[in-house]
């Protein structure tokens, strides 16, 4: 056999880089390949939060000393920028009435970080390993050979080809190499939401160190809105706020600051960055792999991978990576690992889509509807836990424990939770 590259890497987000870095160490011969100029300059939306929940992702971060400590997968990252704890998070109804969710000892449910800075250091440590970057360079097309895979690339209008010995796609959740390598088949799309994140300063009254939901017509139409924290102070937000391809996210925006019930939470504000993104939510793919080619992080499911999920894919990926250039079943323990360790992969899970949709707040239930909810809980701290996949389940027990009180007061509202509420009324 030529003289090959042990392994090509599309994308240097966090999954991408970590396989460098991983596979680097175990002394194989790498490149990664990223479109982007310079790295660690973020342009795509993400809030960019751990999440602390003990068991999340099958993994329990710990962070100190310059270190993410994935303490169950028994690995680190090396990282040194800013934090920022969230202990609080809180789900708004359209009048106010709060739903609160904390950790009664006041540990933080998650935590920002600079993900720019992450991936600064992660990208250092693969440099002091050798592995070669090729930046502004977008990988297009390609094909499996069997014994390699080929790879296409375009860089300043000149196109050239790279072959390796192994591929790891870790492009992100838009992938293309994910179809065009034949992973796809099967897969379903679900839509393709759009998201715009602005960074907003010299706001007011926020609580500090939370994760706000506002729900409601007064906001949003069909979907909450969110306020986090930034890493730069606590008059310094930053706002979610979802759409779609017919619906801009950016519609809603000069409704929510001028008049909605946070309109004097934005009187002296200023917007001083703003990212959006499209995601095309593919139903996560249970056999990641083909042939000599493997697809990890987003580009494997969607956005619910998050940061944390994506490092250690590479971690994971890396390691499988080895295992078969050394005649083992690297992909399929990836594979078993990949199936376990996520909750969108699990059973349960099966209808994502359907699922999330029966537990949704908005658009199915009226403003006074999700008031009257959420006062049923008002004054109360529900446990705390920050996944996404959990919370949400919480807060409907935690409503339903009210359920003769809500079929008694509000019986047509109590005939459409039985309706619309797929864990059931007796869950
Ligand atoms: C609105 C929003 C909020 C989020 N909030 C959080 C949060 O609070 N916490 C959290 O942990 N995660 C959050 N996430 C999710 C998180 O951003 C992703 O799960 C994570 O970045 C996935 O990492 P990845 O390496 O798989 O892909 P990405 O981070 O998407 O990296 C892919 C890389 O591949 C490059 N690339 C793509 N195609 C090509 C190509 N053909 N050729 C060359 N290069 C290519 C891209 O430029 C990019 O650098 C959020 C995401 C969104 C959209």
């Amino acid at each position: 056999m030529r003289n090959l590259t042990d392994l090509v890497i599309v994308g240097a987000g966090p999954a991408g880089l970590m396989a460098a870095k991983t596979a680097a160490e175990m002394g194989l011969k790498v490149t990664v390949i990223e479109k982007k100029k310079e790295i660690s300059k973020i342009r795509r939306a993400c809030c960019a939060q751990f999440v602390m929940d003990n068991g999340y992702e099958n993994e329990f971060l710990q962070i100190q000393d310059g270190k993410i400590m994935f303490t169950r997968n028994n690995f680190s990252v090396p990282y040194t920028g800013r934090l920022v704890n969230v202990k609080n998070s809180f789900y708004y109804s359209p009048s106010g009435h709060k739903i609160h969710i904390a950790h009664s000892d006041g540990r933080p449910l998650a935590i920002k970080f600079d993900k720019g800075q992450l991936l600064q250091n992660i990208m250092e440590e693969c440099e002091k390993l050798g592995v070669e970057f090729r930046t502004e360079t977008l990988a297009y097309g390609g094909t499996d050979l069997g014994n390699s895979v080929k790879l296409e690339l375009k860089s300043k209008e000149k196109t050239s080809t790279i072959e390796a010995k192994k591929l790891i796609i870790a492009e992100g959740v838009n992938a293309k190499l994910t179809d065009i390598f034949g992973l796809n088949n099967g897969r379903s799309l679900f839509g393709t939401p759009f998201v715009l994140l602005y960074t907003i300063e010299k706001t007011c009254d926020f609580e500090p160190e939370s994760w706000i939901q506002y729900y409601g017509s007064v906001y949003h139409p069909f979907a909450e809105i969110i306020v986090g924290p930034t890493l730069e102070g606590t008059d310094t937000i930053e706002l979610t706020i979802m759409g779609n391809k017919n619906i801009l996210p950016e519609t809603f925006f000069e409704n929510i600051i001028k008049n909605s019930p946070l309109k004097n939470n934005f009187k002296h504000s200023q917007i001083i960055d703003k990212k959006g993104c499209s995601l095309k939510s593919y139903s996560s793919l249970r056999k990641p792999y083909l042939g000599n080619v493997i697809s990890i992080g987003d580009s494997a499911a969607h956005i619910e991978v998050i940061v944390q999920g994506a490092i250690m894919c590479g971690y994971h990926a890396a390691k499988a990576v080895y295992e078969e250039l050394n005649e083992r079943n690297g992909f399929e323990q990836y594979t078993s690992w990949w199936n376990d360790a996520f909750d969108f992969n699990r059973t349960e899970f099966n209808n994502f889509i359907s699922l999330y949709g029966s537990l949704a707040m908005r658009p199915k239930y009226t403003d006074a509807e999700l008031d009257y909810m959420f006062s049923l809980l008002q004054g109360k701290t529900l446990c705390g836990i920050f996944s996404q996949f959990e919370t949400p389940k919480i807060v409907w027990r935690s409503i339903l424990e009210h359920k003769e009180q809500i079929q008694s007061e509000q019986p047509v509202l109590f005939d459409k939770i039985s309706k619309l509420y797929s864990l059931n009324l007796s869950a």
